[in-house]
């Protein structure tokens, strides 16, 4: 079952409210195997809304419009349905009574705008809204079927769970759409899809490979008659991910790096402590954003001017002068410092050019040098991130939860950079 959901609001197009009710919506039918094709946007404008209706009564099973379906001048869906259906709009005798009777145990009387909510096409049937005034409606029409509910989230939601949804399960026979997202750090997206074509080409489950800041998701979708048949379809297909790619999947869902970080440490009964320049304490922060990082993260250290550098780390005045903050060698003894001034069994120096001023041929605008220090030895890695100031910062920080993941999966920095 194939639908589409149509949002009216010139409020939506303006990009002065989000579409959460839409979001909502697809997250609620995917759960019950209904195929959202389609989400199409409108203005409050009478022909458009019916241009939009046509095209999506051609091509989908369900359609199911968003708002404007309350009393003011500018709520045209009614209308708009009435036009797409070629109907009129007839006055509803007993919605008007249930309007004037709600106006009235509130003391008040329904205006003739109010009372526009009790007009429908006559194949339109109402769906009682208990939470506002604005009644749903419902046309079944050569095994088709369109919904209209209306805008408010709190009237919306409540719509759905109680009325839409139950009515679709009961046509879609237990379908249910299931997906699971890996996520990957240290291999780029294309890189990744380039080593999954065949499998990014299947139907069900589809793999979609999508680009996030500093990492890359792959999400698997599988559509199934039950559950337990969906998750096996996504396990089958998550098997032959985790074949080609390995250790660059480092989590599932919802699992954050750093989380993944802290529990490694955590298993292994190390310790951290971070030398930042660049990233100002990014790393550090987004280690103590893990509940628990305590029993593993010791602390981190600043060290934005050379003098803090020199001073707190111990970084050799020679090497600052000779090579530059921005260096092999200084990120080397920033790392080695922290770990020695610490106390730390990592420590992991970070110094770069975050821009968007400050670049040079030599250095430009995105180097960051990272470098990971264990018992066993140390290494250093050089990056050319791109991207704004904030963007290079978060990479930097990523590109060192992976380059001390690695650290910690090979057991030292000596096995990883022979590896
Ligand atoms: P309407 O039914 O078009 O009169 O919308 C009433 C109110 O519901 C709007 O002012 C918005 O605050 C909210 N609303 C309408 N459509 C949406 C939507 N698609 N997502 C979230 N909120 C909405
Ligand atoms: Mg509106």
């Amino acid at each position: 079952m194939t639908c589409e959901i149509v949002s009216v609001g010139t409020e939506l197009l303006l990009g002065q409210i989000v579409d959460t009710n839409a979001a909502f919506l697809s997250r609620e039918l995917a759960a019950i195997g209904v195929q959202v094709f389609w989400r199409t946007t409108v203005g409050d404008n009478r022909d458009r809304i019916t241009a939009a209706l046509r095209t999506a009564l051609a091509r989908a099973d369900v359609v199911i419009t968003i708002g404007g379906l309350g009393p003011t001048e500018d709520d045209l869906t009614r209308e708009a349905i009435a036009d797409a259906l070629g109907e009129p709009l007839e006055y509803d005798p007993v919605l008007g009574a249930h309007l004037q009777q709600l106006f009235a145990a509130r003391g008040r009387e329904a205006t003739p705008s109010q009372l526009r909510q009790a007009y429908r096409p006559p194949s339109a049937e109402t769906i009682p809204n208990p939470y506002g005034t604005a009644p749903g409606l419902k046309v079944e029409r050569e095994g088709k079927w369109l919904f209209a509910l209306p805008g408010p989230p709190n009237e919306f939601e409540p719509m759905v769970h109680e009325q839409i949804i139950p009515l679709l399960k009961g046509r879609t026979a237990g379908m249910v759409i299931r997906s699971r997202v890996l996520r990957l750090c240290g291999i780029g997206e294309a890189d990744a899809e380039a080593q999954l074509q065949d499998l990014v080409r299947q139907s069900n489950p589809t793999l979609a490979p999508l680009a996030h800041l500093g990492e890359v998701h792959l999400r698997i979708t599988a559509k199934a008659s039950s559950p337990d048949e969906a998750e096996q379809l996504i396990a089958q297909m998550e098997r032959a991910v985790r074949e080609r790619l390995g250790d660059s999947i480092y989590g599932t869902d919802e699992t954050t790096l750093e989380q993944v970080v802290v529990n490694l440490l955590r298993e292994h009964g190390q310790s951290l402590a971070n030398a930042e320049s660049c990233t100002g304490g990014l790393l550090s922060h987004r280690i103590t954003e893990v509940p628990g990082s305590s029993e593993v993260f010791i602390g981190g250290i600043v060290a934005y001017s050379n003098a803090v550098k020199e001073q707190e780390l111990g970084v050799p005045r020679t090497i600052l002068e000779q090579y530059g903050a921005v260096s092999e060698q200084t990120a080397r003894a920033m790392a080695e410092g922290v770990r020695a001034r610490l106390g730390s069994y990592w420590g992991i120096g970070i110094t770069g050019i975050a821009g968007p001023s400050g670049g040079t041929p030599e250095k430009p605008v995105g180097m960051v040098y990272i470098s990971l220090s264990d018992p066993t030895g140390t290494m250093v890695q050089r990056h050319l991130f791109l991207g704004d100031r904030h963007t290079i910062k978060w990479r930097a920080s990523q590109a060192a939860l992976t380059l001390l993941r690695q650290g910690i999966l090979k057991g030292g920095c000596d096995s990883l950079s022979r590896s």
